[in-house]
């Protein structure tokens, strides 16, 4: 297993601490409502830095990113619906809808890069109810230029004659 990279390192310290005592609880769902879930955040949402990033997936997708633990998201319905897409260096899988098409979360799947790594998903925080994402502490984030274990998704970036 190669050790990680500075970006990776960085990224990993970029993660807020879960604290079970300082914590906001919510409900999500797909547009459909097929996919039902809920997650614990730590910090509360409103301290949150949610990461908007310029990716391919994530630009595409509209995706706006927290990382809670796997474990901390819980799914109550239509786990089943969940369809897959993943691209470049296939560490990365995007999880959507399958009736609705809203993009709900990628799975880093960072165990795969070592045992001592954190088992997060990357939420799209655009599917909690009620949200208001003009209350979010959003940053930019450049994963497009960054980070290898998102991909190489060059081929979106080509022009094909029809
Ligand atoms: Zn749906």
């Amino acid at each position: 297993m190669a050790p990680l990279n500075d970006l990776q390192t960085a990224f990993l310290a970029s993660l807020p601490t879960f604290d079970s005592t300082n914590t906001s609880f919510h409900a999500a769902s797909c547009h459909c409502g097929a996919i039902q879930y809920t997650v614990t955040l730590s910090p509360p949402l409103p301290l949150q830095k949610v990461g908007s990033c310029n990716c391919t997936i994530c630009t595409k997708n509209g995706y706006l990113l927290l990382y809670p633990r796997r474990q901390d998201v819980v799914i109550h319905q239509g786990e089943e619906a969940l369809k897959s897409h993943s691209f470049g260096q296939k560490q990365l899988l995007h999880r959507f809808c399958g009736a609705c098409g809203s993009s709900v979360w990628h799975d880093p799947r960072l165990k795969t890069l070592g045992e001592e790594m954190p088992d997060l998903l990357g939420l799209n925080v655009r599917m909690l109810k009620g949200v208001k994402l003009e209350e979010l502490d959003i940053v930019a984030f450049d994963g497009y230029g960054n980070y290898p274990f998102i991909g190489d998704s060059a081929h979106l970036q080509e022009v094909t004659t029809p």
